[in-house]
């Protein structure tokens, strides 16, 4: 049996089960569990990856930076951590669209984006971005990738976790990184949603 066919109440009872049994074998505390859950629910999140987009978008020596070697480039801006030891990140073009699933379970890059949205870990997401992702970004997500545009779906893994730099919104000559970077989604930074300039 695996955790899928678990009902949250089944999950819930079971973490909490797992967090008494390591408070009282003294492996952490009460409040070591609240901090991390503090720090991922309020203190990680996709604002981090939208910082680094955005400096990618307006350094072209950090961008090469950042496609090189993604975990190292985001030290510079002082973000890692916990599931982002080996991060890639996916520079979309004109012609190429990237998109990111784990067909296994929901590896994701937590230092850039924080805890995955619930949709990437349903088997219908994971199965089905793989088989035809076009059609799921039309249907689920109303992105209309352009034809001319291949699309390709990169399987994450505990092993390598990745993220999408996605193309800078035309109309934003001159904005600061500030800006730019409240333009930048979560979704963008997935492949399942474009960045686009709102005025
Ligand atoms: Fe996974």
């Amino acid at each position: 049996m695996n955790s899928i066919s678990r009902t949250p109440a089944e999950i819930t009872a079971r973490v909490k089960a797992l967090e008494s049994m390591l408070i009282e074998k003294g492996l952490v505390t009460t409040e070591m569990v609240d901090r991390m859950v503090e720090i991922y629910e309020n203190e990680v999140g996709p604002q981090l990856g939208a910082k680094v987009i955005a400096k990618a978008w307006t350094d072209s020596d950090f961008r090469t930076r950042l496609i090189d070697d993604a975990t190292e480039a985001c030290k510079e801006l002082g973000i890692s951590g916990l599931q982002g030891e080996h991060m890639v990140a996916l520079e979309d073009t004109d012609d190429v669209h990237h998109a990111v699933v784990c067909t296994l379970c929901s590896c994701y890059p937590w230092p850039v984006l924080g805890l995955p949205p619930n949709w990437y870990k349903e088997p219908q997401y994971r199965s089905r971005m793989i088989r035809e992702p076009r059609s799921v970004l039309a249907e689920e997500f109303d992105y209309i990738v352009p034809e001319s545009t291949e699309i390709r779906v990169w399987d994450s893994s505990s092993e390598v976790r990745y993220w999408v730099l996605p193309q800078r919104p035309e109309g934003t000559e001159g904005w600061s990184e500030e800006q730019l970077a409240a333009l930048v989604t979560r979704d963008s930074m997935i492949g399942v949603a474009p960045v686009e300039a709102v005025s």
